[in-house]
């Protein structure tokens, strides 16, 4: 797979300032990868060898089939259903356990997952190296207005990357954006359940209208693409 597809300025993920930026980050990567397979690589042999084998889990099966066009994602699922029925059926020499294993892994491989924490993983070695060796973008980093509760977590359990000598700053930079948050959440959710109280019928709803799904997407890093509302 050609290496610039997936190559995006740190500072344009961090520039806009709202949301998890590590959830941008990721979304523009599953955006460009989509694309990619479902565009220009679609014919290329190593890339349908690794989707023929890896499949794509159910959230990214869906995103394939609202991105691709519906010849682009059959030709995709001919070749994979191909090598599935020769592997798991007609020209299987494989035990009756290793075909149903082979199934199993079926349910959880998925050639976007793999590519999209590949590319992610490369960014966020460049997201380390930037907080080491310059101000402006620690200052970017602080101006986030959150992050997320799965990408706090990595960020603080890979926080021995960043340099010794800022990298405590960078640990408290990073649970200050997580914890305020869940801390918003929190009392946006409160409010919410109090709205329900008939005294409280015709009061301000304030933040509280989208608190719940404020409070998954925080809890998920976002990860299910949100259908848009009738
Ligand atoms: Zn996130
Ligand atoms: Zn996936």
């Amino acid at each position: 797979m050609r290496q610039d597809i997936t190559t995006i300025p740190i500072s344009e993920v961090f520039e806009p300032r709202q949301g998890c930026p590590i959830c941008r980050m990721q979304k523009m990567l599953e955006e460009h990868l989509t694309e990619y397979i479902t565009g220009a690589a679609m014919m290329e042999p190593d890339v349908r060898e690794q989707t023929n084998r890896l499949g794509f889990c159910a959230i990214h099966w869906e995103k394939t089939r609202q991105t691709g066009s519906r010849l682009s994602v059959a030709l995709i699922l001919e070749s994979h259903l191909t090598q599935l029925t020769e592997q798991l059926f007609t020209q299987s020499r494989l035990s009756e356990k290793k075909r149903l294993q082979l199934a199993q892994n079926q349910q959880t491989s998925c050639f976007l997952c793999e590519k999209t924490e590949q590319s992610l993983s490369h960014l966020l070695e460049t997201v380390y190296a930037l907080w080491g060796k310059e101000e402006t973008f620690r200052s970017l980093y602080t101006q986030q207005e959150f992050l997320c509760l799965p990408h706090y977590t990595r960020l603080m359990q890979e926080s021995q990357k960043v340099s010794r000598d800022q990298r405590q700053f960078f640990r408290e930079a990073t649970t200050r954006l997580a914890q305020n948050q869940l801390t918003c959440l929190s009392q946006d959710i409160t409010k919410f359940c109090a709205m329900f109280d008939y005294r409280n019928k015709n009061g301000d709803w304030g933040n509280s209208r989208d608190a719940i799904e404020r409070s998954i997407a925080f809890l998920t890093a976002d990860a299910v693409t949100k259908k848009e509302e009738p």
